[in-house]
C-alpha cells in the first residue's frame, strides 16, 4: 500500500516530481531531436528508470517478473496496469466453465506474484508516448489521472472482434475472460433448471439451445466442455434427457480448429457430431435479434444462449496512442520486441508484444508473417521483453525473438482431446492428457499449479460440482425485495399454461401440477 501510494505520488503530474520526470522525456527527446547522444534513462546513470507495463496478462506479468530478476528496487521503478488486480489463464477458461477448475484457481494474484512491483488497478484510455505520458482511469467513478514514465511496455492484449450482426450486441455474451467463463456456467445450469420447470414447450427448446460461433480453440474447446457438463447435468433432471439439448456450433470455414489441421480437425468434427453437437460449417450468423438465430443457410431458430468466440483483435484502446500501429491495429515491433516505425526506425522507450503486437515471426519465410495470437507465444515474449529491457537498461544490446511451435493441443471435454505434437498426432484420452498436463506445467505459480491438481484429485473422488450460481449476476435482487415487501402486497404468478402456452410434454412443472 505504502509502496503504490509512493509510486503514485511520484508518477502522478501533478505532483512536482513527476512534472520534473515529464521534463526529463521533453528533455531527453529535444536532445534527440538535435542528433546529439539520447539521455534514454540507464542504470546508475542518473535517477531511477520508471516502466510502465500496460496490462497485466501474459506480457504484463512476465515481463514485470522478468524484470524484478535483473532490476533491484533501486534500478527501476516499475509499475502494471491493469483493471482486474489478476492475471487469467485463458487456455483453462474451458475447464472453469465446466467446473472441473474452481473459477479463482484460473487467475493469479497480480500482487502477490508481482513483488517489488506497484499494481494499479484501472485502465489505459489514452498513451502520449512523445510526451512520456499515459491517462489512467480508476475502475471506480475516481478522475482519471495522468503518469509519466521513460520506458513503457505495452502488453494490453486483444478483445473480441465482433461484426455488425442485428442482435449480437445485446443477445451475446464473449468467452475472453473468467467472469464470462463463470456467467456462461451459471447460465447453462440455470437454464436446465428454467427449462425443467417451464410449461411452455417452445420457450423450453429456446431454453435448451445453446450456440457458439466460431469453430478455433475457443470455441471448440468450450463447447466441448460445456456439452459435457450439461450432458451430465441431465442426469439430475427426470424431465430433461441429453437428446434434448440442443448445442450449435456456427463457423464460416469448411473446417474447424484450422491450426491442428484437416485430419485432426476431422476427429473432432466427427468426436463432437457422435455427441449430438450440431456443426454448420460454411455458414455465417446474419441475425440473432431477440434470440432469434438466423444462419446464412436460411436456417432460423431460437436460443437463449449464444456464445461469441469467432476470432480476437487488437486491443482497441491502441488507436488512442501515437503509438506505430500495422493495418489490423496492432503495436509494429521489431524482433527485439521494440517498438518500430514503418521505416522500421526504433520508437525509443516503447516495447510491445502479444496479442496486440505486430512481432516478426523470424521461423517463417514470409518476411510479412508476425507471430500468431497464442499464450505459447505471449509467455516466451514477456520473458525476452523482460530480458530486452534490462539489458537496454544495463547498456548492451536487445535479443532478437526467435520461436518455433512446438505443437498444439487441445480438450474436447472430460477425456477426451486431439494433439499434435512436433508433427505427431495424439487424439482421445492420451490428447487429453496432453492438453491437461502442458497447461497446468504452463500455468503461471506453484501454488496454482498444486490447487487446479487437487481439483482434478477432488474430481476422481466426488461427482461433478453442477450448482448454478446464476444469482450471482444480481446479488442485490433478494435485499431489494425484502426491503420493497414492506411496502406493497406480492402480486399473484400466472403460470404460462394458463395463458394458452403449448404445454411441454415433459417438464416438472407440469408433473407437480399434476399431482395436486
Ligand atoms: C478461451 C481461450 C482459450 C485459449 N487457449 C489457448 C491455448 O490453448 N493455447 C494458447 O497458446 N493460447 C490460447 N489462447 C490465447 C492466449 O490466451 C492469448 O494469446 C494470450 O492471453 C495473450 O497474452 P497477452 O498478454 O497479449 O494478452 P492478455 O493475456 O489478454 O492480457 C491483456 C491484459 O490487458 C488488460 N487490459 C485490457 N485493456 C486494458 C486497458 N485499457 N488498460 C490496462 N489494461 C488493460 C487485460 O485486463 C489483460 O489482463 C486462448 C485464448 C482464449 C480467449
Amino acid at each position: 500500500m505504502d509502496r503504490m501510494a509512493s509510486f503514485l505520488r511520484s508518477l502522478a503530474v501533478s505532483s512536482s516530481v513527476a512534472a520534473l520526470a515529464g521534463a526529463g522525456a521533453l528533455a531527453a527527446k529535444s536532445l534527440q531531436a538535435r542528433g546529439e547522444e539520447s539521455v534514454r534513462p540507464v542504470l546508475h546513470g542518473g535517477r531511477t528508470p520508471r516502466i510502465l507495463v500496460a496490462g497485466g496478462g501474459y506480457i504484463g506479468l512476465y515481463t514485470a517478473t522478468t524484470l524484478r530478476k535483473h532490476l533491484g528496487r533501486q534500478d527501476a521503478e516499475i509499475a502494471v496496469v491493469d483493471p482486474r488486480p489478476y492475471m487469467t489463464y485463458q487456455p483453462f477458461l474451458p475447464e472453469a466453465a465446466a467446473g472441473s477448475i474452481e473459477p479463482r484457481h484460473v487467475v493469479t494474484s497480480l500482487r502477490r506474484e508481482l513483488k517489488g512491483t506497484s499494481v494499479l488497478t484501472g485502465s489505459i484510455t489514452e498513451i502520449r508516448h512523445a510526451e512520456r505520458k499515459a491517462v489512467i482511469k480508476p475502475v471506480n467513478d475516481d478522475p482519471a489521472y495522468e503518469v509519466t514514465y521513460d520506458h513503457l511496455v505495452v502488453g494490453l492484449g486483444s478483445v473480441a472482434r465482433t461484426l455488425p450482426i442485428p442482435g449480437l450486441a445485446e443477445n451475446a455474451i464473449g468467452f475472453k475472460h473468467i467472469e464470462e467463463a463463470t456467467a456462461l456456467r451459471n447460465r447453462v445450469l440455470n437454464k436446465l433448471a428454467e427449462a425443467a420447470s417451464t410449461w411452455d414447450a417452445e420457450k423450453r427448446r429456446r431454453m435448451l439451445t445453446f450456440v457458439f460461433v466460431g469453430g478455433g480453440f475457443a470455441g471448440i474447446e468450450a463447447i466441448g466442455e460445456v456439452e459435457d457438463m450439461a450432458r451430465t447435468a441431465t442426469k439430475e433432471y427426470d424431465s430433461i434427457d441429453a437428446e434434448d439439448l440442443r448445442f450449435v456450433i456456427v463457423e464460416g470455414a469448411g473446417r474447424i480448429l484450422p491450426e491442428l489441421g484437416e485430419e485432426l480437425g476431422g476427429y473432432a468434427i466427427e468426436q463432437l457430431r457422435e455427441r449430438g453437437v450440431e456443426i454448420h460449417l460454411n455458414t455465417f450468423l446474419n441475425s440473432c435479434v431477440d434470440g432469434v438465430v438466423e444462419l446464412s443457410t436460411g436456417e432460423k431458430f431460437e436460443a437463449d444462449t449464444i456464445v461469441w468466440t469467432a476470432g480476437v483483435k487488437a486491443n482497441p484502446v491502441l488507436a488512442n496512442t501515437d503509438l506505430p500501429l500495422d493495418a489490423r491495429g496492432r503495436v509494429r515491433t521489431n524482433a527485439s520486441l521494440q517498438v518500430v516505425n514503418e521505416d522500421g526506425t526504433v520508437v525509443e522507450g516503447a516495447w510491445a508484444a502479444g496479442d496486440n503486437a505486430a512481432v516478426p515471426d523470424l521461423t517463417s519465410s514470409d518476411p510479412a508473417a508476425t507471430t500468431a495470437p497464442t499464450a505459447q507465444h505471449a509467455v516466451r515474449q514477456g520473458k525476452q521483453l523482460g530480458e530486452n529491457l534490462a539489458r537496454v537498461l544495463h547498456g548492451e544490446e536487445p535479443e532478437e525473438y526467435r520461436h518455433e511451435n512446438i505443437g498444439t493441443v487441445a480438450s474436447l471435454g472430460l477425456y477426451k482431446g486431439v494433439a499434435q505434437i512436433m508433427g505427431v498426432k495424439f487424439r482421445g484420452p492420451l490428447a487429453w492428457f496432453m492438453h491437461r498436463s502442458y497447461h497446468v506445467l504452463a500455468m503461471p505459480s506453484f501454488e496454482r499449479k498444486v490447487r487446479i491438481l487437487a481439483d482434478w484429485t477432488e474430481a476422481l473422488f466426488f461427482r461433478r460440482e453442477l450448482v448454478s450460481l446464476a444469482a450471482l449476476q444480481n446479488p442485490r435482487a433478494a435485499w431489494e425485495a425484502a426491503a420493497a415487501s414492506g411496502s406493497k402486497p406480492a402480486a399473484p404468478g400466472v403460470a404460462p399454461a394458463a395463458a394458452g402456452a403449448k404445454i411441454a410434454d415433459k417438464s416438472d412443472a407440469a408433473k407437480v401440477a399434476e399431482k395436486k
